[in-house]
């Protein structure tokens, strides 16, 4: 089952319901990145307090460790991991593609790409192996996944006229060969086509229109947050979504600042992951209703206030600046935790305000005041 439906307009920006076979969720939607089968420093039972509903799975790390023998023996990525909720994973393209920007122990390339599929060293052993659009299908049929990503040819900024048009010409035959993999597969899952076509603009209309004739039901913009500057992921961000059909989910991979989901959802952008909130958790860098805080620095050492007055998570509710700094110029795992559930919850809360704001017809507003906000240092 996979349903999508809208049920508030306001100029682009649009709120909507996604019904899976593993939950409803409404949309604009935050997915937290749950990379190796879990979202770091979380438990499936603190994602749900905080109020997450659905998450992304990496299907290359999922196929690299622990292996999908293992995923199909533990039934499935669900309950392997012990998510009730909704999971879209990934095709692995772009970690491919990270490979090849990458040096790898003074080799020349660890990945070749060919119309067959993607050959390619892992990052963790340097073994051999072969991703094709049919093998990344089975894969996610054997995660169990509610939404799936085929394979795409994902290139990095800047690219040649001929590099990019390979890419997309290579990223719509795999697109075909994905759809046919998917064939006699009726129990609930879907694929979403991914747009890609580079920085050019004759070339990104020409893969909205060429996906399209897929009728698949969903699209996601692809190929962005690849080295480009800010401004031309939003201009490209911006021209995809506007091409896109109204009634079918709109998913911007990979791109997942505050300022950039705003953005994006001012362009009529619906599902959203980044590693952003958990990583920057990690390495102290908290996201505030007055700003961006780093609780490394030390003039928090004494300050026994919460993180974010406004936030009513659990560890604003009950530690303050000075514990959460001690905790992480001390290393300790704790840290990484509370950190992750405050900007988790932020998040999860800043998606609530936008769909509100969608409701109300004020989101042009609240853009402006929240924009105004995360430039904030605190
Ligand atoms: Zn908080």
């Amino acid at each position: 089952m996979f349903e999508f439906r809208i049920t508030h307009k306001d100029g682009r920006a649009r709120c909507g319901v996604l019904k899976t076979v593993h939950g409803t969720v409404e949309t604009p939607v935050f997915m937290p990145v749950g990379t190796q089968g879990t979202v770091k420093a979380m438990t499936p039972a603190l994602l749900k307090d905080i109020g997450v509903r659905m998450i992304l799975g990496n299907t290359y790390h999922l196929y690299l460790r622990p292996g999908l023998e293992v995923i199909k023996k533990g039934g499935g990525l669900h309950r392997f991991i012990s998510w009730e909720g909704p999971i879209l994973t990934d095709s692995g393209g772009y970690q491919v593609f990270s490979l090849s920007v990458e040096r790898f122990r003074g080799m020349k390339s660890r990945v070749e790409v060919t119309d067959e599929g993607v050959r390619f060293m892992d990052h963790l052993r340097g073994d051999l192996h072969f991703f094709t659009p049919k093998n990344v299908i089975e894969m996610q049929l054997t995660m169990g996944s509610d939404i799936i990503m085929p394979l795409d040819h994902c290139i990095p900024y800047p690219s040649d006229e001929r590099l990019s048009r390979e890419a997309l010409e290579r990223t719509l035959l795999w697109l075909d060969q994905s759809v046919e993999a998917m064939r006699d597969h009726n129990d609930g899952c879907v694929l979403f086509g991914i747009v890609q076509g580079a920085f050019d603009e004759a070339l990104r209309i020409e893969a909205v229109e060429r996906t399209l004739e897929r009728d698949l039901p969903g699209y996601a913009i692809g190929g962005l947050s690849v080295g480009e500057p800010r401004e031309l992921m939003m201009d490209f961000t911006d021209l995809v979504a506007s091409l896109l059909p109204q009634e079918k989910p709109r998913y911007l991979m990979g791109v997942g600042k505050p300022e950039d989901i705003i953005y994006a959802v001012g362009r009529g952008v619906d599902m959203f992951d980044c590693v952003v909130p958990t990583r920057s958790g990690r390495t102290g860098t908290l996201y505030t209703s007055r700003g961006v805080l780093n609780i490394r620095h030390s003039r928090f050492r004494l300050d026994f206030g919460p993180p974010d007055p406004e936030c009513d998570c659990y560890t604003c509710r009950n530690f303050s600046r000075a514990y959460l700094r001690h905790l992480f110029v001390s290393e300790e795992i704790t840290s990484y935790v509370l950190n992750t559930i405050h900007n988790l919850r932020f998040y999860v809360r800043l998606m609530e305000r936008v769909r509100s704001s969608i409701k109300e017809g004020k989101f042009y507003e609240f853009a402006k005041v929240e924009m105004e906000k995360l430039r904030r240092k605190v």
